[in-house]
């Protein structure tokens, strides 16, 4: 089994943040195990809510009264929060969205547009999750450039040698994960960056799952872009981040129009936009949502990130040693650099079969194809059962889950 002890992690103190985990389904205590999914939320975070809409509900920037104030404060000192957990230059390449895939879009939309034309290329990964693919095929389509696909091996891991060789002197950009979501792989952004940048080229890195589990520095990377959502980490939905190089937002195009983003607006002369990263927030953003993630960026600090992530690589560990013993469980994604994520399919039970039985046992894991077809695909598989880990998560958590998995199959064949 492997060894917790050494790790300074609390988890029962973690565990007691978190009010969801004290519920039952169907009986049986709560195994959450869908993490990579959506994370659960402190009871911290939760709490801001009730502050906000009972205290200082106001709408932002706008207002010279105290609440719109008070408001505005919050949310602009969460932008400050998500500049430090990034290590970003400054506070003005931080851009709020609805998650990652809104700031995938606005990248795509933004930059994409700008610059793209027939002939271009987009380097986009086959671990890809579909919010970093489709946005960039809506706009092959229309634009007619194309896109090259970064092969994997048979452990999930991209083939660095063939990324190398992709390039062209029409290699305009890279989109690739810095974790895997149906995986777990870990890619080596950092050096995929230079060589991106050694060609020209731009490189867009969807943090998503790497935002919670690992200390990130967008400026050691070298991203150009990078986005997360809040969900994922802890935080609430409906509030993520893009981060982009100060020089790319300057140059970029808005992508919506309405309030906020503007200067000045007339029907006689051009309309002008505001400074970024206001540029690229048009309209009323979720302002509690958005202060909440930056409560849950500090919980995570709090606890810190370099812990969490030692703290779920052995859950990892023990729950891979774990199902080795169901006979004919095939684990999808062996890289030797993975954060807390178990993909398996398991020979004679269907994935979904599988799902469905283990939550009647409280255990909540993932099925299906993870937003992944193309990677799935290519492993010949349609859907595997995913098991991810969170901080609050225990040993004894992945012995229920790997002994309820034992049954659950045993029942199927
Ligand atoms: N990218 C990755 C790697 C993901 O895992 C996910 C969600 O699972 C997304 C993007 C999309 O995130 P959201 O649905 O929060 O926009």
């Amino acid at each position: 089994m492997a060894n917790f002890s050494d790790l300074l992690l609390d988890v029962c103190r973690v565990r007691r943040d978190f009010p969801i985990l004290d519920r039952e389904v169907h009986g049986k205590p709560l195994v959450y195990l869908d993490n990579a999914a959506t994370s659960q939320t402190p009871r911290q975070v939760i709490e801001v809510f009730d502050d906000y809409y009972g205290r200082y509900n106001a709408n932002i920037h706008r207002g010279l009264h105290t609440l719109a104030d008070e408001a505005t404060a919050a949310f602009e000192g969460t932008r400050e929060t998500v500049r430090a957990f990034l290590n970003a230059a400054e506070t003005r390449e931080i851009v709020f969205t609805r998650g990652t895939t809104e700031a995938i879009n606005l990248v795509v939309n933004a930059w994409g547009r700008a610059n793209l034309g027939p002939g271009d290329e987009v380097l986009v990964s086959r671990l890809e999750h579909h919010s970093n693919i489709v946005p960039w095929q809506l706009l092959a389509r229309e634009l007619g450039f194309t896109i090259k696909v970064i092969p994997v091996d048979e452990r999930g891991v991209l083939d660095q040698a063939a990324y190398r060789d992709l390039f062209t002197e029409r290699t305009r950009l890279v989109a690739v994960n810095h974790v895997s979501n149906a995986f777990g792989t870990r890619n080596p952004v950092a050096e995929m960056a230079r060589v991106a940048h050694e060609h020209g080229a731009r490189i867009l890195v969807d943090g998503a799952q790497a935002a919670p589990h690992q200390t990130l520095d967008v400026r050691a990377i070298d991203a150009d872009f990078y986005t997360f959502s809040g969900h994922k980490a802890y935080g609430p939905t409906g509030a993520g981040v893009l981060y982009g190089k100060a020089e790319l937002l300057e140059a970029m195009p808005p992508w919506q129009g309405g309030g906020e983003m503007i200067k000045t607006v007339s029907f006689e002369a051009p309309t002008t936009f505001a400074d970024i990263p206001h540029k690229f927030e048009a309209g009323t953003p979720a302002i509690a949502e958005v202060i909440a993630l930056g409560r849950a960026l500090e919980w995570v600090s709090e606890i810190g990130l370099e812990l969490i992530g030692a703290w779920e690589g052995r859950l990892l560990e023990h729950a891979t040693e774990g199902v080795q013993r169901i006979e004919g469980l095939r684990i999808l994604g062996t890289a030797p650099d993975k954060v807390g994520v178990l993909s398996f399919v398991v020979d004679g039970a269907h994935a979904q079969d599988i799902g469905l039985l283990i939550d009647q046992l409280g255990v909540a894991i993932r099925t299906g194809h993870h937003c992944a077809q193309p990677l799935l695909s290519s492993f010949g598989v349609d859907a595997t059962c995913r098991a991810s880990f969170a901080a609050y998560n225990t040993p004894e958590e992945v012995d229920v889950f790997v002994d309820g998995l034992e049954r659950v199959v045993a029942m199927l064949r």
